[in-house]
């Protein structure tokens, strides 16, 4: 969407200062907020988060990607207490079960593939030896990827090598509770009740909100974080919602939780269905399941039969159904109020992207933090880099379900057909005619994921690289098989999953 044209010299709030910061709303979002806030700014500011015991949070969203290690670093979390706080396991990356076609199973990994030459990614010389028959599949050069397969984790291996490159699967309450004992130690003031109602200045900003109980909580920023209610955001400033639903066709969800029946492997799954997928999500202690499905192709009863059918453990609650809306709102920065999380829109669990927009929303608000008046141009800066990531997270979401070749149900044929982004069309073309890809300014997934997931669901390029063709076959065996071998050799060496759990000190 196109954002309003910039008025970088008016002043939104002349003359109110940003002392006062008001989170509304304790999920994942809020407290993230307000860890984040209460850390690096804490010492200058009030920090107020108000949360309904009563609403409760959705409950979901326990796969992240790395960029969690760096929200960590920077709040000086330490990842052993951390770990143990939320029964935590390490994620390598995402098997993608029958999404490219029913039985065929690929892994979009966290890691890198082999060596890059500085004109031509890694995927140009496997191309070369694929069609000189030297090379084996993609993700034997792959350290992540290939531990993954194996079930493997140590965070640097190889004493002489690199660090892996990990994320986390976590209880989702048991985070939100680590983190507001967090935020309270550095002076966040909880208050538990409902919003009864949003005040506002006769200019229209946001003044206070007004508790179920009377109470009345005044603030300079709003931070809207009620999930998909988006009490402040949506419903009183009414910024509207940019509906994305023709390109993502799932809209609901139902979730549940299950006994751990063993060892938990360091990847999330993903398994395709004729309607939507399934995905697992192993913690030491749980499993969190649940189907995301498009209501267009499928009911409810029939969706949450097929989950209690795949589940492998004792059920622990209640299958909960979750409805949404994939898409975002046209600004999430508007007047003094900002929406994060839920609040701001969602696009669909997939690629474990949300808790990382919302710690990018928390980090992008302190290198804008307002000083005397909450600027313009700053709320337009805020609102055109949220943009730009959101729509490059779109298109790598939708290119999953695009470039399938399923041809076993409606769902599936529909997404083949489907009119796509522009810039996901270029992005498919430069792939598939010169095996190129390229990575935008703000773009969260690398050249690495859209490889490994265009590879993966069945793209090959048409030619590769020239620089490719300088090496001769011996030399090219050589190259790659250099690599396969020393990953092969560091992923025998590594303990399984569990065993690092247990030795690393944070398994229960
Ligand atoms: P919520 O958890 O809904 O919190 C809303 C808060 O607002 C609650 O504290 C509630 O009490 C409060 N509130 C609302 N109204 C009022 C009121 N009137 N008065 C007072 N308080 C109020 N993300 C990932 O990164 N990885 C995943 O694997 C992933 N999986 C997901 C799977 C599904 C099916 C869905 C739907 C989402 C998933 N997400 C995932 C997204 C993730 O769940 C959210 O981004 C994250 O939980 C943040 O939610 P939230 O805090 O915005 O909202």
């Amino acid at each position: 969407s196109e954002i309003a044209a910039p008025r970088s010299d008016a002043l939104v709030s002349p003359r109110r200062p940003v002392r006062r910061v008001v989170i509304a709303g304790g999920g994942t979002a809020g407290w993230m907020m307000a860890a984040c806030i209460a850390k690096i700014l804490g010492r200058l500011l009030d920090i107020r988060l108000v949360e309904s015991d009563e609403i409760g949070t959705v409950g979901v969203g326990e796969a992240t990607i790395p960029t969690m290690l760096t929200f960590h670093r920077l709040l000086g979390i330490d990842e052993r207490e951390f770990m143990a706080a939320t029964q935590a396991t390490f994620k390598l990356g995402i098997q993608f079960e029958s999404w490219r076609d029913l039985g065929q199973d690929y892994i979009h990994s966290f890691g890198e593939s082999g060596r890059d030459h500085w004109t031509a990614g890694f995927q140009h010389f496997w191309h070369k030896g694929r069609e000189r028959v030297l090379a084996g599949d993609y993700g034997d050069y792959c350290l992540e990827l290939r531990a993954a397969q194996e079930g493997r984790f140590a965070h640097q291996p190889d004493p002489r090598g690199d660090e892996l490159n990990y994320a986390f699967h976590l209880d989702a309450t048991l985070y939100g509770g680590y983190l507001r004992r967090f935020s309270e130690g550095f002076g966040v003031r909880r208050i538990e009740g409902k919003i009864a109602e949003v005040l506002r200045h006769p200019d229209g900003d946001l003044h206070a909100l007004r508790l179920q109980d009377g109470a009345v909580i005044e603030g300079d920023l709003f931070i809207d974080c009620t999930g998909m209610r988006s009490l402040l955001l949506g419903q009183t400033l009414g910024v509207p919602y940019e509906d994305w639903s023709h390109w993502l066709p799932c809209d609901s969800a139902v979730a549940v939780q299950t006994a751990s029946v063993r060892e938990p492997v360091p990847y999330t799954r993903s398994i395709a269905h004729p309607w939507g997928w399934q995905w697992q999500i192993p913690l030491q202690h749980r499993v969190g399941n649940g189907v995301v499905f498009s209501s267009r192709y499928v009911d409810e009863a029939q969706a949450r039969d097929t989950l209690l059918r795949h589940l492998d453990g004792e059920r622990l609650t209640e299958p909960r159904v979750i409805r949404f809306q994939p898409g975002q709102r046209e600004v999430v920065w508007s007047r003094n109020c900002i929406g994060v999380g839920l609040a701001s829109g969602f696009l669909e669990p997939l690629e474990s992207t949300s808790i990382h927009l919302i710690q990018r929303s928390a980090i992008r608000l302190m290198q804008l933090f307002p000083k005397d008046g909450i600027r313009q141009s700053d709320v337009d800066e805020y609102n055109r880099q949220m943009n730009e990531e959101m729509a490059h997270i779109r298109d790598f979401i939708v290119l999953h379900y695009h470039l399938t070749q399923r041809d076993d149900a409606p769902l599936w044929r529909d997404c083949r057909r489907m009119d796509i982004p522009d810039t996901l069309r270029h992005r498919l073309a430069l792939f598939r005619e010169s095996g190129r890809v390229v990575r935008m300014p703000f773009e969260l997934f690398a050249d690495n994921s859209w490889v490994q997931v265009m590879l993966g669901q069945g793209l090959m390029p048409e030619q590769h690289h020239p620089s490719a063709d300088l090496m001769g076959d011996a030399e090219l065996s050589q190259f790659l098989e250099d690599i396969r071998q020393r990953i092969e050799h560091t992923v025998r060496q590594m303990p399984t999953h569990a065993q690092y759990l247990a030795r690393y000190g944070v398994a229960s």
